[in-house]
Formats: structure tokens, C-alpha cells, sequence
């Protein structure tokens, strides 16, 4: 019904691979389907992002991001979302001449495009930089995020393999970012520990930690994170297929919440992952048999922490509520 975490190349549908490849002449593979998704047996985050490479090289000229990022707010508003945040790193769709922002300008169109006809919804975009980029590649990432920030771009992040350098790496670049007035997600606490988290949010300025399951909960940690009311995307298969995590049953969901930390559910990548938020909530409940009011107060998690305004917020909360009953028979039906 909400989803703050989700990657644009990781979501392509099938027909959108298809389409895309035609158009761009690049081809999909003999084991396609089968190598749109995570690979069979993934060990580590580092094997799961090579499933990137193929929907990357689709997405590299304007036409096919506009297009692939309208796919995808329509499928969203078809299976009865209310809102989204859509990710991508632009820096990485510059290889056939597109700079990072052509690529931002092409995938805004794309989703303002789709948000013309469709009440009661919304969406807006996230820019990644990746850990492993230099320096200037980042940077360029972060002034767009700031230049397009009242512009349906509503925060920039920070994605890639996670041990690649550690938070303080990034402090130049995200000191920028504050300073320009853009909100600031940091994925951490994913295949790192807790360490990572806390680094995003002293030296990173985190409102938003994807993932971070992995923060331990000292009283200090929970005494920061609820102060400053971070936010924390748990994406729970996704983890499980990283091996961040190895079961349903470990996703710190329960301690989270007793805490009073503001936790939501994501689904990461639709397709890599083969997963959306309703899957996340259904495999979730196996394990935590949650009541309605529960799912309700983790969907209104999901409102509280995203970057809207407080008018839009208190709209889609009535929508959500308008939803809640058949989306809550649907997780439990399962
Ligand atoms: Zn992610």
C-alpha cells in the first residue's frame, strides 16, 4: 500500500524487460527470466547487486527511463498503493551519453507523466549516490537532489555495497546535502553492523536508514533514534536473500516497535527481490500474527515517515484507512 523503499532498476516488470530490450537492442539473455532475479543460492549483497547490470544497460538513454519509471507508478496504483518513494542513482544510466541530470529530468517526466490521471495517490523520486563512486560523481548526485528538491524529488541516499568504505567516507558529501536543504536516507545496518547506523546519523545527517536491522538496541542507540525520529525501512525478503538476515523470524520487527522506533515495511526490488509490500506483510505475518490495528500502525509509520507535506499525509491516511480492511483480508488470507 506504501512503499519508501524501492528501486526503479530492480523493478522492472517482465514486459517492461522485453520491451526495452527490443527498443535497445540489447539482449535479455538465454535464461531469461530466470536472470532478472536473485541469483539461486545468493550469499552476500554483492552477488544480489550483479542482478543490476542487465536492467541498467536497458535504462541508459531518455526514452527508456521515462518509460520504465511510468511503468512502474502505474503497476503501483493498479495493486491499489497510495503512495510511493522511487529510487535510482542517476549516476549510473551515463553510459551512452546522458548526464545525471538528463537522467533525473527523464525520469521525472516518466512519473509525472503517470501521477496526471491518478487522484489519491502520489509519488515522488529518490536520488542515490553509491559507495563506490568518487567523489565528484556523488557530488553531482547530491546538488541535483537539491536543485529538483521542490520538484518532486523528495530526499538523496546513499546505496551500493555496504563495506565498501564506512559512513565518515561520506561526511563532506552529505554536510553539502543538509546544507542544501535535501533530506538524507543513508542504506546502513544491511550487511554492516550497528556501527554503520550510528555513523549515518551523527556524521551522515540520516532522517531515514535503509534497512538497519542491524542496530543494536542500547539504551543510548533507542534514546537517539527516537529523539531525532529516524526512520528505519525494513525490507525483509530482500534481507533474507542477502543474507543479512536468515529468517522471517529474525527480522527485529517486535523489539523495533517496542521501542517506539519508527519502523516500515518495503519491498526493496520488486523484481530481483520478486516481491511487493502486500508479500512482505503476508510473509511477516506468518511469523508475528499481526492484528489489524497493528498493520494499521505500521502503514501509518510508513505516512509519518515519509517526505510529504502534512496535508498530503493526512489525505492519504483517510485513503489508507478507506483500504485497510481489504488489504489486511489479503495479508491474512495468504
Ligand atoms: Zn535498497
Amino acid at each position: 500500500m506504501i512503499d519508501l523503499h524501492l528501486h526503479l532498476d530492480g523493478s522492472l516488470s517482465l514486459e517492461d524487460f522485453k520491451f526495452l530490450s527490443e527498443y535497445n537492442h540489447v539482449e535479455l539473455g538465454d535464461d531469461f527470466p530466470k536472470n532478472v532475479y536473485v541469483p539461486e543460492g545468493c550469499t552476500s549483497l554483492e552477488e544480489y547487486l550483479t542482478r543490476f547490470d542487465l536492467p541498467c544497460s536497458l535504462l541508459q538513454n531518455e526514452f527508456s527511463l521515462a518509460y520504465a519509471t511510468k511503468s512502474l507508478v502505474n503497476r503501483l496504483y493498479e495493486a491499489g498503493y497510495v503512495y510511493a518513494e522511487i529510487r535510482f542513482a542517476p549516476q549510473l544510466h551515463t553510459l551512452k551519453g546522458m548526464s545525471q541530470e538528463d537522467a533525473v529530468i527523464s525520469a521525472l517526466s516518466g512519473l509525472k507523466s503517470a501521477l496526471k490521471d491518478k487522484e489519491n495517490f502520489d509519488a515522488n523520486l529518490i536520488l542515490c549516490c553509491m559507495r563506490q563512486a568518487d567523489y565528484e560523481t556523488n557530488r553531482e548526485t547530491v546538488k541535483l537532489a537539491v536543485k529538483y528538491k521542490n520538484d518532486k524529488v523528495c530526499c538523496v541516499d546513499l546505496a551500493g555495497p555496504e563495506a565498501f568504505h564506512t559512513g565518515d567516507f561520506y561526511k563532506e558529501l552529505f554536510d553539502e546535502a543538509k546544507e542544501g536543504g535535501a533530506n538524507i536516507i543513508i542504506h546502513a545496518g544491511e550487511a554492516c553492523g550497528s556501527e554503520e547506523v550510528i555513523r549515518a546519523i551523527d556524521l551522515l545527517h540520516a532522517k531515514r536508514i535503509g534497512h538497519g536491522v542491524h542496530l543494536d538496541l542500547t539504551r543510548e542507540n533507542v534514546r537517539k533514534v527516537t529523539e531525532n525520529r529516524i526512520a528505519f525501512e525494513f525490507c525483509p525478503t530482500s534481507n533474507l536473500q542477502t543474507t543479512s538476515l536468515p529468517n522471517y523470524e529474525t527480522v527485529p520487527l517486535s523489539d523495533f516497535l517496542k521501542n517506539g522506533i519508527l519502523v516500515t515495511i518495503n519491498s526493496d526490488n520488486m523484481t530481483v527481490s520478486n516481491t511487493d509490500v502486500l508479500k512482505e506483510y503476508r510473509h511477516l505475518f506468518k511469523v508475528f500474527k499481526f492484528a489489524k490495528y497493528e498493520v494499521r500502525h505500521l502503514l501509518m509509520n510508513s505516512l509519518d515517515a515519509a517526505f510529504i507535506s502534512p496535508e498530503l499525509r493526512s489525505k492519504l491516511a483517510v485513503e489508507v484507512d478507506k483500504k485497510l480492511d481489504s488489504f489486511y483480508q489479503k495479508v491474512i488470507e495468504y
